[in-house]
């Protein structure tokens, strides 16, 4: 397939703070972090935790009257519908998180296609409702799979995460640390997972490990210094992060274990905390805000 350069048209500011939720909704076993000890045939023979813990993520939500967006996997999807009905049902996005938890890097544009093709339409399907998002599984991301995702319909993906600080992130050209969101042409918007720079490197602060490991205070102190700059702040979390009952499996090396297991037991408190410190939205909500406010700024050239 012939790459298509990447625009990066405008990074126009909107005035008011701005933070979206994502929650990408898989299993314990699908984390990348277990594939070494979890083959992709292992995976119907485990245990299915994340019907529970999604469910406890919408109490969460629910009670801190936040709406969020949930990348959702095909695979569970496909075990769980009325898992994603309901999550719809809640008023939450439903968004596509691929079918197969492959890393985008590791197919080939056909297979890519397919994979994500298949998770849109159940979702599709399964909420009568278009799915407009998308994000890679471990933030794959990579230059010629925004053209598929352009075709496919979508509307955003938020995959790229602009830090150097992870051994299997992708990259997309053009995205720096502070890059917010950034529009890719034909109406499609790429939405960057937020760092914080320090010196040359970008210091991940959207979610996940990075999470679980930095003092709450120290998280949210963060946050505000992202919002206060104009930035909108993206969120990301899975399920089985506040789980701290799930299998542990000797087979899997100590770094790997650390990743995936450090302060299982007090994410779920610090999620709802969080929840209720921050007025949230999903993010085809924050696209929408980004991109009315640009259209609104950009006939008085007022470049930020
Ligand atoms: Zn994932």
């Amino acid at each position: 397939m012939k790459e298509r350069p990447l625009l990066s048209v405008n990074t126009e500011r909107p005035t008011r703070d701005q933070a979206a939720l994502s929650i990408d909704v898989e299993d314990w076993f699908h984390a990348e972090n277990m594939a070494s000890a979890i083959g992709r045939e292992a995976w119907a023979g485990c245990e299915l935790r994340v019907e529970r813990n999604t469910m406890r993520m919408l109490e969460i939500l629910d009670k801190g009257k936040a709406r969020a967006t949930f990348f959702v996997l095909g695979w569970v999807a496909e075990k769980c519908p009325q898992l994603v009905r309901a999550i719809s049902a809640e008023g939450h996005e439903v968004a596509s998180h691929g079918y197969g938890h492959d890393l985008i890097y590791t197919l080939r544009p056909s297979e890519f296609r397919m994979d994500v093709l298949r998770s849109k339409s159940y979702l599709e399907d399964l909420t009568g409702e278009p799915v407009y998002g998308y994000r890679a599984p471990c933030f794959s991301i990579t230059e010629w799979a925004i053209p598929i995702l352009k075709e496919l319909g979508f509307r955003y993906d938020s995959s790229c995460f602009p830090t150097v600080a992870h051994d299997r992130y992708g990259r997309l050209t053009g995205m720096e640390v502070d890059t917010p969101i950034v529009s890719l042409g034909d109406s499609f918007y790429e939405v960057c997972i937020p760092c914080i720079q320090l010196g040359q490197w970008g210091l991940p602060w959207g979610g996940g490990g990075y999470f679980r490991l930095l003092p709450y205070w120290l998280w949210c102190q963060g946050m505000r210094k992202i919002l206060r700059s104009g930035r909108p702040y993206v969120f990301y979390i899975h399920p089985w992060e506040i789980d701290p009952g799930q299998p542990r499996l000797k087979e899997v090396a100590v770094a790997y274990q650390f990743r995936h297991r450090v302060n299982l037991h007090r994410c779920e408190k610090r999620f709802a905390a969080l929840v209720g410190a921050f007025a949230w939205m999903p993010l085809c909500d924050l696209v929408d805000c980004w991109e009315s406010a640009c259209s609104r700024e950009l006939p008085q050239g007022l470049p930020s």
